[in-house]
């Protein structure tokens, strides 16, 4: 029981963003994807982001800018999968586990 998560809240709820402060009835939490590809060497790279909406996005471009020169070739998969997390930031409602720490984090 002790990794069983509780939902402490719902989309009824306002939470507040801890990027910009601003009170919203969607609070994301993805795991943003980057990729480093350096002439045989792949390396992956997650970042955990909880934001409102706008918020997310912007933290999605920077990510996508981010990995451009550093997945050379393979840029249009950081920009693919990130388009996804993009467009779930406009959904209505809070993420799943938004204060659930997983324990494969470091
Ligand atoms: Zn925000």
């Amino acid at each position: 029981m002790d990794n069983q998560e509780i939902t402490l809240y719902n989309d009824q709820d306002e939470l507040v963003c801890p990027i910009c402060g601003k009170k919203t009835h969607s609070l994301k939490r993805y795991k943003l994807k980057g990729l480093g590809f350096y002439l045989v060497l792949f390396s992956f790279y997650d970042h955990d982001v909880i934001a409102c909406p706008e918020c997310m996005r912007k933290a999605i471009r920077t990510v996508c800018l981010r990995y451009i020169l550093r997945a050379n070739v393979f840029f249009p998969l950081v920009l693919l999968i990130n388009s996804a997390y993009y467009i779930a930031a406009g959904t209505k409602g809070h993420s799943n586990g938004l204060f659930y720490n997983s324990p494969y984090e470091f």
